[in-house]
């Protein structure tokens, strides 16, 4: 194995948990790596006591000295960039420019939770002659983060540094499958001066999820990964009254029209689909072509021919998934769609033990197929065809999913009858990856997120900290009210 067996962290420590591991696999080569705990629910507890410990200090003290470690923090990112990317690459599979993007990405997010102290000034306001109201915003205690595979640096870094910064101390549960990047931003923290207790990591899957959910101690919890735990998550959460923020799944349709600009609709297209290999919450799974767009389709398979497992293009996280992935792509054909372009049985020389799937764009793709409704995850685009702009936004509404949707055209009007009735948190006009950055917040709709508010910029400002509103009168000579 190339790294040790990984540890919980806890109070500042690494701590061993002695409950059973789970080999870690990297997906480019098929190699085990690594180990990692199945922590149990008395692993959690102590990360529990410490996170509460912790928080008696980490909240009282002034923002503009917590913001402070995130400085560090940031500077630490930028000067590992280099390691961590590898370590991504290596534990999720992801080519190492698009590791690369992730690491400048958690660096963007550091960089919007070092500017809190301009965001969170309060309100304050004479509301009569002598008497103020004012607000004031207090951490909420100690949040759960619960993250997915795809990716293993920054979207632990959706939550860490704000919530952090606010004056909460969390519990990290990073997936198993991707263990050894959290415990790199864990040495990170520490070595930027973060006190002990208010970062922990406790590694684990299903039994440690669940025992986050139950745990008194827990205060919120924020979960990225599928619809389906999503909805386990966040009933099981606020069912113990805890605030809770559950991103899940999704479909995202991107909508061609025929007067799209050909070379960017393609290249959009194709980087959309197979970004991470497929692998992306933001990916284009679904094409609506609407009329005549078989010049761009033909184009976009050009592109789509471009893309080489091993080199622009990574491997998926597992056998399971390369299996999955390349069945819905044999029953859509067997089902009568197209394959134009096909990734299957994708082997990497020196590399044949990885997890590769090959770009694939399948077209005719009918509304009702399993391919069109449910979430791939690779790196596979289904083509739909519509008559009209109208019966594309249907077939985009009629998702239970809601992550993004996007539109490719040169009219202004169509993309805004796009950008008003597609059923999606997050809309792109000609944008294949249509992710909102810092101050803007990141969140789907539908089913692919339950609970009120966005994950990361200014909206997660309100789930991560709890209003307190103070009215004060000094003067003793102000009258007693019809408000007194
Ligand atoms: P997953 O749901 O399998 O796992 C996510 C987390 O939940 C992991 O930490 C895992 O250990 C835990 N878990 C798994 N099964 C569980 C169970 N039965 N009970 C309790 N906990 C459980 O997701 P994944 O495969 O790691 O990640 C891929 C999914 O994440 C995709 O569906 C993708 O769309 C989604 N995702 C969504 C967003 C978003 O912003 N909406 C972002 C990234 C990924």
């Amino acid at each position: 194995m190339k790294y040790p067996e990984i540890s919980n962290f806890i109070n500042g420590e690494l701590t061993s948990n002695n409950n059973g591991t789970l080999d870690v696999y990297s997906p480019l080569d098929g190699s085990v790596i690594s180990q990692v705990p199945i922590s149990s629910p008395s692993g959690l507890d102590k990360a529990v006591k410490a996170a509460r410990n912790a928080f008696k200090s980490w909240s009282k003290k002034p923002i503009k000295e917590r913001v402070q470690v995130f400085f560090k923090y940031r500077n630490l990112l930028e000067e590992n960039t280099e390691e961590l990317a590898n370590l991504i690459s290596e534990e999720n599979g992801k080519t190492y420019s698009e590791a690369k993007a992730e690491v400048l990405k958690s660096i963007e997010l550091t960089e919007f939770a070092c500017s809190m102290p301009q965001l969170v000034t309060g309100e304050i306001l004479e509301v009569s002659r002598g008497v103020e109201c004012r607000i004031d915003k207090h951490p909420i205690g100690v949040l759960a983060s619960i993250t997915p595979f795809n990716f293993p640096n920054m979207v632990p870094n959706w939550t860490t540094p704000n919530a952090l910064v606010l004056g909460n101390t969390m519990i990290l549960k990073p997936s198993e499958q991707v263990p050894l990047s959290a415990n790199k931003l864990a040495e990170l923290l520490k070595e930027a001066g973060l006190p002990n207790g208010v970062f922990n990591i406790v590694h684990g899957q299903k039994e440690i999820v669940e025992a986050i959910c139950d745990h008194p101690g827990i205060d919120a919890v924020t979960f990225v990964g599928s619809t389906k735990v999503a909805k386990i998550v966040y009933a099981r959460a606020t069912s113990k009254l805890k605030r809770a923020l559950c991103l899940g799944g999704a479909k995202n349709h991107l909508i061609v029209l025929p007067d799209a600009n050909v070379e960017m609709t393609a290249s959009n297209v194709a980087a959309s689909m197979s970004g991470c290999a497929g692998q992306r919450c933001m990916a284009a799974s679904a094409m609506v072509g609407v009329g005549k767009v078989d010049h761009i389709v033909e184009k976009l398979c050009d592109e789509a021919r471009k893309i080489v497992p091993g080199k622009n293009l990574g491997a998926v996280i597992s056998r399971a998934a390369k299996e999955r992935i390349e069945n819905y792509i044999t029953e859509a054909g067997q089902q009568g769609a197209k394959i134009l372009v096909d990734g299957r049985n994708a082997v990497v020389e020196g590399k044949e033990n990885g997890f590769y799937v090959g770009a694939t764009v399948i077209d005719y793709v009918k509304p009702d197929m399993k391919i069109a409704k449910e979430e791939v995850f690779g790196p596979v685009l289904s083509i739909m065809r519509s008559e009209t702009i109208e019966e594309a936004i249907g077939i985009e509404n009629s998702s239970q999913y809601g992550n993004a949707a996007s539109v490719f055209t040169q009219s202004g009007s169509a993309s805004k009858y796009v950008a008003d009735n597609a059923s999606a948190g997050m809309i792109g006009v000609n944008i294949g990856v249509p992710v909102p950055r810092e101050p803007f917040s990141f969140g789907g709709w539908n089913e692919s997120k339950f609970g009120v508010g966005d994950i990361t910029g200014k909206s997660s400002i309100e789930f991560l900290t709890k209003p307190k509103k103070i009215t004060t009168k000094w003067n003793p000579e102000s009258k007693i009210n019809w408000m007194s």
